[in-house]
């Protein structure tokens, strides 16, 4: 890195706001991609190298910045939170590192169109917090809205735990401004309604920061609901719990959440909240404590075995599959929807839970993700991996994904995020290796083989984790002939390929 560049840039932010320092440099030369933990643990400290980082307080000095890469042929990589996991965000060529996090502000809410104005670099908690206090909410709950920001939100078309009621990312956003590599502002967006031509908004949507950066958004916001209400069930079957949550979903009741968890993961939801005894038999314990003195990472080598036995028993060990649901907003809406699903449960043979097991899983909902490391201590790796598909799709895609994923690792699933017409579905997987360099082999390959699986079974590559490098080359499957499309945006906006090189294309 030439000290000029220091300079340059040093001109633009002040020197405070840049650093070089190799602490900082080691930082961000990763986000929570776990092949990058995979690589610490074969002592990678950095495994892809960021010459500067830079902190612009303000979308001029971003305009600035952006004017000077492209006048000087340097690469910039947007970087929020650092909370993505397919490694969007991370210095592939190197180059600057643009952090985001100084433009913070949070304007006035306008109650009467129930919007606010926020700027790309606050972070979701705080964001919330602010809503919270002055009587509204953004009823946008990633598992990570402490360590992410609203601009990675936009980047990655980010989904909350509750967007079945509230909506997905790019249902909040109503306009944004981004800064194209020709230094410009521009605003696009839908508010006021501009009803003429393509969607320019939708177009940066999930653009993963390679066509522009976004510096500001308008966002909805609603009154903190009224009541809300938890509830969970059981069922006998995967498949009857998820014929439940498709009824209710489809007979126009909007639950803020319904998940339904395999026999695994209904096993870990037991074991994580263990402290309850009625959710905990004797014997799971102790079936826990001697997995643990095999220990883990000798258990991870033996996935075929654990999904066997899972086959065979799983329901019985796990007492069934659970179903978590909440509605929330006017009580007597959330009154109405909690007897649809009431009446459903039974319909499809289910046993209601009542409300505690429902309101356990509220308590856990933001920490339970973040309950990893023990595995990469022991060894290990996990990851996982959130698809979509529509209905008919969602049984072949269920035992087609598992089935692939227990040729390699020991893997869960829950399906989430339910719609109208179909779902997400999330899998867990965790595995182990011999050396780190076989665990990275089986990583790579396992995310190679399953990624493939989904396509042929009619699945998305994601629902709400993006592309970054991990799904770089699969997507080019999955879009097909429009993936020349978007080849040639990026040309159009980045003719120099310096915005975040590397990444989706
Ligand atoms: C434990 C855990 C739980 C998670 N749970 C969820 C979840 O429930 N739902 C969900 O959707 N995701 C979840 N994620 C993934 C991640 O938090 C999201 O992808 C999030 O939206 C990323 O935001 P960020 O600010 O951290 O972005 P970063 O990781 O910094 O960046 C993500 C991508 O966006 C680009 N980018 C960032 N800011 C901008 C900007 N202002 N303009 C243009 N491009 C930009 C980056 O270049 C990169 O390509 C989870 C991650 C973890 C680690």
């Amino acid at each position: 890195m030439s000290q000029q560049l220091r300079k340059d840039l040093e001109r633009i932010v002040g020197s405070e706001a840049v650093s070089t320092d190799d602490r900082d440099r080691i930082a961000y030369s990763r986000d929570m991609w776990p092949r990058n933990m995979i690589l610490l643990r074969c002592g990678v400290h950095r495994p892809y190298s960021a010459d500067i980082i830079v902190w612009p307080g303000s979308p001029a000095q971003v305009a600035s910045i952006v004017r000077f890469c492209t006048q000087s042929g340097v690469k910039l990589i947007p970087y929020g939170g650092g909370s993505g996991v397919c490694g969007g965000a991370v210095p592939k060529e190197g180059g600057i590192i643009l952090d985001l996090k100084r433009l913070d502000a949070v304007r006035e809410i306008d109650p009467a169109l129930q919007t606010v104005d926020v700027q790309a670099g606050v972070i979701g908690q705080n964001l919330e917090s602010e809503m919270n206090r002055q009587g509204f909410t953004c009823g946008h709950f990633p598992t990570s809205m402490a360590c992410s920001t609203v601009g990675g939100w936009i980047a990655s078309r980010a989904a909350g735990q509750m967007c079945s009621l509230y909506g997905k990312i790019e249902d909040l956003v109503s306009k944004i401004r981004v800064v194209t590599m020709d230094g410009e502002i521009t605003e696009v967006g839908r508010f006021p309604w501009k009803p003429r031509g393509p969607s320019w908004l939708q177009l940066f949507l999930g653009s993963e920061g390679i066509l522009g950066i976004v510096v500001d958004a308008r966002l909805r916001v609603f009154p903190l609901p009224e009541r809300r209400a938890m509830r969970a069930a059981r069922f006998s079957s995967f498949s009857s719990g998820m014929d439940c949550i498709r009824e209710v979903t489809q007979m126009g009741a909007r639950p803020s959440v319904m998940l339904l968890l395999d026999p695994i993961d209904t096993l870990l939801f037991r074991s994580l909240t263990a402290r309850r005894a009625f959710l905990m038999p004797d014997f799971v314990g102790k079936a826990q404590e001697t997995l643990r003195e095999m220990g883990m990472n000798e258990l991870l080598r033996h996935p075929w075995l654990i999904r066997q036995l899972m086959k065979r028993f799983g329901e019985e060990i796990s007492a069934g599959v659970l179903l978590i649901a909440g509605f929330e907003g006017r009580g007597d809406l959330v009154e109405a929807e909690l007897n649809i699903l009431l009446d459903t449960v039974k319909k499809f043979r289910g046993t209601d839970l009542g409300e505690e097991t429902g309101n356990l899983w509220l308590r856990h909902r933001l920490t339970r993700a973040f309950r990893q490391s023990p595995v990469f201590h022991s060894g290990g790796f996990t990851d996982t991996l959130e698809v979509s598909a529509t209905w008919n799709r969602v049984p072949e895609i269920y035992t087609s994904v598992m089935n692939e994923l227990s040729r390699h690792v020991l893997s869960s699933a829950t399906l989430s995020h339910p719609y109208a017409h179909g779902c997400s579905m999330s899998f867990t997987l965790a595995g182990s290796a011999s050396t780190d360099e076989q665990m990275l082999e089986k990583y790579d390959a396992t995310w190679r083989t399953v990624m493939k699986t989904v396509i042929e079974s009619g699945g998305t590559l994601s629902h709400h984790h993006g592309v970054g490098m991990l799904k770089s080359s699969a997507l080019r499957d999955e879009m097909g002939n429009a993936f020349q499309v978007l080849s040639g945006l990026k040309a159009v906006f980045d003719a120099d390929y310096l915005l975040n090189p590397g990444k989706m294309i």
